[in-house]
């Protein structure tokens, strides 16, 4: 498919399988600055641990990196997977992106490197757990708890669009807490650089959180990240999102028809916010006008906030994460059936040579 920005597109196939509120959703398909890690080059430069998660193209593992002894969470992606699923230009941008992001509220990379079968990216490790565990071992979140955690995912997609950059995938599995209870977003596999002006057109991230304009195929910018930002705020404060059917057809439905009710214990500025936000028509939609984030952080449901506290991890996060240690994983599940080393099948010469600069 051709883009506007003249860019051409895979599309990437949406997963139709049902789920419920209480499983993970697949994607379709105050940290001192961290410095690169030295040496860097292959998995020999570290110790590996317990695998802590594991994502559509592969698995991400606990680390010790020998000569410096830091503890890092190492993400290695399939090869043939992600070729298979064409997705080396998302995988570049991924990297792209890590490269220059620096900000508290999102995951920082350490190094990259690749062997033949995977490439890895070496990322801080963040073991207070997933948000989606929390909430989920939680039901929903007060005003007040929502209102923390919202200010924090606020300030991270400022600093992501200040770089021109949209994320697409924002939902609580893609939310990490810190030992300290504070967030960072993790998974910036679909994350790309749209200017201002210009629009993309893949079809990616999850369906409860996709905006109307990514399921009509019009072309889209950040303006889809604040429309998934209403939907997380409801999904905080509700325990489930929205627009939410066992029937992934039926959710773009309820999606495209903007069909969703508040449950009563909903304030009446919350369901303001939320309202402004899950807006179809873009002229309309806050984050995207005149004011931009101002909108949103101005709003009285954020009453109260002191921004530049938020910004500095100066108030004490809702969520303590029981943390003993670094290397601590009691705050992840339990996949230690999983090997930590990645093995798909030998790729091509020609394959291989799609990963060069890796
Ligand atoms: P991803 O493929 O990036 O979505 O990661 C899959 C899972 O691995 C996440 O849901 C987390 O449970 C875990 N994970 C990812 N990144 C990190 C990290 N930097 N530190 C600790 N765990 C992580």
């Amino acid at each position: 498919m051709s883009g506007s920005n003249g860019t051409h597109e895979q599309a990437k196939p949406v997963h139709h399988k049902a789920h419920t509120p209480h499983t993970p959703r697949d994607s379709l398909t105050h940290s001192p600055k961290l410095g690169r890690l030295d040496p860097c080059n292959s998995l020999a430069d570290f110790t590996l641990g317990v695998v802590l998660g594991h994502g559509s193209f592969g698995r991400v593992t606990l680390g010790k990196h020998k000569a410096t002894k830091t503890v890092c969470a190492i993400k290695a992606l399939s090869k043939a997977q992600i070729i298979k699923n064409q997705q080396v230009s998302h995988l570049r941008a991924e990297r792209d992106i890590l490269k220059i992001v620096d900000c508290h509220f999102i995951v920082k990379a350490q190094g990259f490197f690749h062997d033949e079968h995977c490439v890895y990216f070496v990322l801080e490790c963040v073991n207070g757990g997933e948000f989606f565990r929390h909430l989920r071992s939680r039901g929903r979140l007060t005003e007040d708890q929502a209102r923390f955690y919202a200010a924090e995912v606020l300030l991270a997609f400022q600093y992501f669009h200040s770089k021109e950059v949209v994320y697409r995938d924002l939902k609580p599995e893609n939310i990490l807490l810190d030992n300290k209870g504070h967030i960072k977003i993790t998974d910036l596999g679909f994350c790309k650089v749209v200017p201002a002006a210009k629009r993309t057109y893949t079809l990616c991230g999850t369906p409860d959180y996709l905006a109307p304009e990514i399921i009509l195929n019009k072309g889209h910018g950040k303006a889809v990240d604040w429309w998934a930002y209403g939907v997380l705020l409801y999904e905080f404060m509700a325990g489930y999102p929205p627009f939410f059917d066992s029937d992934v057809t039926n959710t773009y439905k309820k999606i495209l028809g903007g069909r969703f009710t508040f449950p009563p214990h909903f304030s009446i500025s919350s369901r303001d916010l939320i309202r402004k936000l899950l807006v179809a028509d873009l002229s309309k939609r806050y984050g995207c006008l005149a004011n931009g984030v101002d909108d949103i952080k101005n709003h009285p449901w954020f009453k109260g906030i002191d921004w530049a506290a938020a910004d500095n991890l100066v108030n004490e996060p809702p969520i303590k994460p029981t943390v003993k240690s670094v290397d601590d994983v009691s705050n992840f599940d339990d996949y230690s059936s999983l090997p930590p080393i990645l093995h798909d099948h030998v790729l091509s010469k020609t394959e291989q040579a799609m990963f060069t600069g890796f």
